[in-house]
């Protein structure tokens, strides 16, 4: 029989949450919703300071968010979407192309699938949250078996019940519950990004030969992979006035034939990748602005190594978890999970079903299982992303296959 504690727990937890990005915020809006106390310390000074100008796709999860966050915020989000037209329930694949011809040789299958702009769903969620913004956490500490303490770089530090690293890649709460093993490890690969403003006229002929929204790809004649997407609908924002936004990404698995890259810069990196390219997307390239913010993106994952979790009282989230290759769009979802399975633990606390520290192991039992498999589906995924060899003649399920969340 499940122990009922004498006083509702309800008014003991306060969940230190470290990171407000969108793993951080879920469980933030889904404790909120619960009426569970917490507070979110976020480094950044407003969540508008740093640019994160990418899409993001949200599949299977939407219905667990939706079911977890306050009808408000999960409206707001939805949003959010590259193309609000779409609407919020809709149903899609996602077109693999073989980047030399432009022919859509695959698809991802079809789901309940939305794309959205990441800073604006970040945005979104940080609706009535109680956020203290400026706040870089230096380190944490345990004072005693019901309590953790978690200091700033201002020189300020705060108590609760348990803390929650959601703090992205490099966590520094990672750091110090795995002092030996926090690193996260590089991929085998180099990436190059952009986004940039561009007409109707002449992206029209992208869209309607092979998606309106989004697809990926690879090159048969050099392996380079590419992602694009539309970013924003002609909205007047950011200067783009009658103009859509779009996103295009490009990685190959880095080699000694980088060196010769080495004296560029990344526009003209990008450039030269974009130049081997099916003509209407070499086109599209052609078009890039030269003052387009071109940057290479620093992929890493972190393969979910054993860290101590102080008998319950700290606890990981979302990339600091779990932090996977981009390659099958999973990172966010899973993200979204861990806030959404963690605050349903923490509930069965606050109702005094088990204690907070229970909640806690309960949480991470489900996390680093789902969070292991993912990261490992996820390298394959960057492995034969880079391969057509291997998607045209066996297929490729990490690649391709349904997504599990
Ligand atoms: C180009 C690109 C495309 C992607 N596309 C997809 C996709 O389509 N689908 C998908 O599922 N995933 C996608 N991802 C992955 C996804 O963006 C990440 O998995 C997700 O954003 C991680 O969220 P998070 O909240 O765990 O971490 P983050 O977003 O990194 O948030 C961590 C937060 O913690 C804060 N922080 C860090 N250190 C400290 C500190 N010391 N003190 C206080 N605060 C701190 C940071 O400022 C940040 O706000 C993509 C990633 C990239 C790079």
């Amino acid at each position: 029989m499940a122990i009922q504690y004498a006083t509702p727990a309800a008014q003991k937890i306060h969940v230190l949450i470290i990171g407000g990005g969108i793993a951080g915020l879920t469980l933030a809006q889904a404790l909120r919703r619960y009426g569970i106390s917490y507070t979110v310390f976020e480094r950044d000074e407003s969540p508008i300071i740093r640019p994160q100008g990418w899409g993001i796709s949200l599949h299977s999860t939407l219905i667990t968010l939706e079911n977890h966050v306050p009808p408000d915020v999960y409206d707001a989000i939805c949003q959010a979407q590259v193309n609000p037209e779409a609407g919020r329930d809709e149903v899609r694949g996602v077109p693999y192309v073989n980047l030399d011809t432009g022919k859509v040789e695959h698809w991802v299958p079809k789901s309940k699938r939305l794309r959205l702009r990441r800073d604006q769903v970040r945005l979104s969620m940080t609706k009535d949250c109680n956020i203290k913004w400026g706040k870089k956490l230096i380190t944490i500490e345990r004072i005693d078996d019901n309590g953790v303490r978690a200091s700033f770089e201002d020189g300020t530090s705060y108590t609760g019940t348990l803390i929650v690293g959601a703090d992205g890649a490099f966590s520094a709460v990672r750091r110090i519950l795995a002092p030996k093993d926090w690193h996260p490890r590089r991929l085998p690969c180099n990436a190059i990004g952009t986004s940039y403003f561009i007409s109707e006229t002449k992206i029209r002929k992208l869209r309607e030969e092979v998606d309106p929204l989004y697809f990926f790809g690879t090159d048969p004649k050099t392996n380079t992979y590419s992602f694009w997407s539309m970013l924003q609908q002609p909205n007047g924002e950011d200067g783009g006035d009658g103009l859509y936004k779009m996103q295009l990404y490009f990685s190959w698995i880095h080699a000694d034939d980088d060196r010769e890259l080495k004296g560029m810069s990344p526009a003209e990196v990008f450039r030269l990748k974009g130049s081997t390219m099916f003509p209407t997307l070499g086109a599209v390239v052609d078009e890039m602005p030269d003052d387009a913010l071109v940057s290479y993106v620093n992929l890493v994952e972190w393969p979910v190594v054993a860290w101590g979790n102080w008998d319950g009282l700290a606890m990981l989230a979302g990339d600091s978890a779990h932090c996977m290759s981009i390659y099958r769009g999973e990172g966010v979802n899973h993200g979204i999970i861990d806030g959404c399975v963690l605050a349903d633990a923490l509930k069965r606390a606050a109702d005094g079903i088990v204690s907070p520290q229970r909640a806690v192991r309960d949480y991470e039992v489900e996390m680093r299982a789902r969070g292991k498999e993912a990261v490992d589906v996820s390298h394959q995924a960057c492995l034969d992303a880079h391969d057509y060899g291997i998607i045209s003649g066996e297929g490729s399920f990490a690649l391709l296959g349904a997504k599990k969340v």
